[in-house]
């Protein structure tokens, strides 16, 4: 029976079942979704290798810019934070406050029954303590992207605050509470963590949760990954959202020290690198 919408199967142009419209667009013999899919990855592929063409461009226009000889190949692409900067609103940090209250009594009551950290927790400690600065470089280039997830939690869990009570064992559970008030930014950026501000995460790593020390995006793994892999001396990064090119770097390959960073693309170098040939161009008549 012909639906009253009549959509059609995008590869053969048969009218799709309900079923068939519901789970995608095409119908159900197996050689529509086969040409259907091959289709769905030649386009993901065509939009990556543009990207990756861009990148380069980008890199490129940086290096002749900089008048400086390009020592590394290849570019790292990083998800990128473009979120809005504004004022931390009440109604988020007491909602944070009262969730943040209720940790700390955990905490207090954990802390009597259990005396010493777990192994575990003592492992997520050296690992903290040698955090390397190829991870921060790469994180401040990227402004956080995941740190999103925080919301008003923060990812603080009890035993994020038993750590920080080894540490500082004299401190009673009202002045923990203050001391983490006080890491709040007055500005943070929409719809992130409440740690989230524009000089990066208010908390210093010992108040962090172990997540927030230890998560590392697949983009993240892959730098790591590439940095040990290469014998350049330095590594491009560009963090990337929606396809646009927001930021970039170049950092050490050994120290993950920053040579050079742009706080945001600017619309010269951004225009140079979108429509390609352009940077020729540009550099011909600048020279
Ligand atoms: S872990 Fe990945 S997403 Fe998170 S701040 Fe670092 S680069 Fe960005
Ligand atoms: S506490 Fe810091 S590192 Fe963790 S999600 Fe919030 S801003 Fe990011
Ligand atoms: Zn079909």
């Amino acid at each position: 029976m012909t639906q009253p919408n009549s959509a059609k199967c995008q590869i053969c142009d048969r009218v799709l079942s309900v079923h068939e419209r519901a789970v995608g667009a095409t119908c159900r013999l197996p050689q529509c979704k086969h040409i259907a899919l091959r289709r769905e990855l030649a386009t993901q592929a065509k939009v990556k290798a543009d990207l990756v063409a861009k990148v380069h461009r980008y890199r490129d226009f940086v290096f002749r810019e900089r008048k400086c000889r390009q020592e590394c190949p290849d570019a790292v692409i990083l998800p990128a934070n473009t979120r809005a900067i504004q004022s931390l609103q009440g109604k988020r940090i007491r909602l944070f406050r009262d969730r943040l209250m209720r940790q700390i009594s955990v905490a207090m009551v954990m802390r009597y029954k259990v005396r010493a950290l777990s192994r575990k927790q003592q492992v997520n400690e050296e690992h903290e303590s040698n955090s390397s600065t190829i991870v921060a470089s790469a994180c401040a280039t990227c402004q956080g992207d995941c740190c999103a997830q925080g919301e008003e939690h923060a990812f603080i869990q009890p035993e994020t605050i038993l750590r920080y009570m080894k540490i500082f064992p004299d401190l009673r559970p009202i002045e923990i509470l203050a001391k983490y008030m006080a890491c709040l930014p007055a500005k943070t950026y929409t719809g992130s963590c409440v740690y989230h501000g524009q000089k990066g995460c208010g908390l210093p790593r010992e108040m962090r949760a172990s997540l927030c020390n230890d998560y590392q995006c697949g983009e993240l793994n892959g730098l790591c990954h590439h940095v040990g892999n290469s014998s350049c001396s330095t590594v491009f990064l560009v963090s990337v959202k929606h396809g646009k090119i927001v930021r970039g770097s170049l950092i050490d390959s050994d120290t993950g020290e920053s040579r050079w960073k742009s706080s945001s693309i600017e619309k010269s170098s951004l225009m140079s690198v979108e429509s390609p040939g352009s940077t020729e161009t540009k550099s011909r008549k600048q020279g």
